[in-house]
């Protein structure tokens, strides 16, 4: 599979010729203020949460939770994150309900075939970070490059712009809620864990994943936000398991919440590349 080549419009704006490795460079743009994002909140490590205010609205630390942010639907239904890889083709011929997919922009341009299958069946696709990385620990202009680039592989690719965004491992507070808000998308976060990484490492079985979602389908009035993980074959499997226990006519998470505009608009001042303008100061160094 080749990978997506890298378009001229980008490197006319970023002055790059290839795709970044897993720590993309930070572009300056003219809609993004950094000025504006709170400067109260440290960068921070997964898992240490000592000294983390409840004001930082973490979700990693405190399942604090932001006005705009989404975490669950109003009709129980899966997630899938970090794809696309070479396991994803199967869940696109056999899932029965249209999906939502966090994607890794380091895997949209490596498996830009499958990515644009994945467009072209209807599903929704929403950025999960360029390389993965714990957004928290970052600096805001790293925090900026790691969606900025992810957008602009998905423009690439198959001619969308994100609008939905799931931080990595939930580390979000509101000083990456604001950069995320700032390129023009919305967090969302899950309220149901399947925790199918164990599967892959032999601790959990996709029996005991499906007995807990049917459980899941009874409590709480039949909602939830399901996350899984379309990376191996055997979390792809689970996947199909769990759908087939949930039936047809699941939401896709605009739907979840009644949107019906999935992406934004390549139009909107600087979300286009090929419109928009970089920062007058920045200087390539
Ligand atoms: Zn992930």
């Amino acid at each position: 599979m080749a990978a997506e080549p890298f378009p001229p419009w980008l490197t006319a704006f970023t002055g790059l010729t290839a795709w970044p490795q897993d720590n993309p460079p930070y572009i300056p743009l003219d809609y993004v203020d950094l000025a504006t994002v709170p400067n109260h909140i440290a960068k921070r490590e997964l898992g240490i949460c000592d000294g983390v205010e409840r004001t930082a609205c973490s979700f990693d630390c405190h399942l604090c939770i932001a006005f705009d942010d989404i975490r669950t639907c109003n009709k129980i239904s899966q997630t899938f994150d970090d794809g696309p890889s070479p396991s994803t083709p199967k869940l696109l011929e056999m899932l029965p309900s249209k999906t939502t997919f966090f994607v890794q922009g380091v895997n949209v341009v490596r498996f830009p075939e499958i990515f644009r299958e994945q467009h072209r069946q209807g599903h929704l696709l929403a950025s999960h970070t360029w390389s993965h990385p714990n957004l928290a620990s970052l600096s805001n202009e790293e925090i900026v490059a790691q969606l900025q680039w992810t957008n602009w592989a998905m423009n690439a690719t198959a001619g969308i712009i994100p609008r939905y965004f799931r931080p990595p491992y939930g580390a979000i507070d509101n000083r990456v809620r604001a950069i995320v808000r700032m390129l023009g998308m919305q967090s969302v976060l899950w309220d149901r864990d399947t925790f199918d990484w164990k599967v892959n490492a032999g601790i959990k079985t996709s029996p005991e994943v499906v007995e807990e979602v049917q459980d899941w389908k009874l409590q709480g009035g039949g909602w939830g936000l399901i996350l899984e993980h379309d990376t191996t074959i055997k979390t792809v499997n689970v996947g199909l398991d769990v759908a087939k226990a949930l039936g047809p006519n699941q939401l896709t998470v605009a739907e979840c919440v009644g949107q019906t505009q999935w992406y934004q608009d390549p139009a909107r001042l600087g979300n286009e590349p090929r419109r928009g303008h970089r920062a007058a100061s920045y200087q390539r160094s």
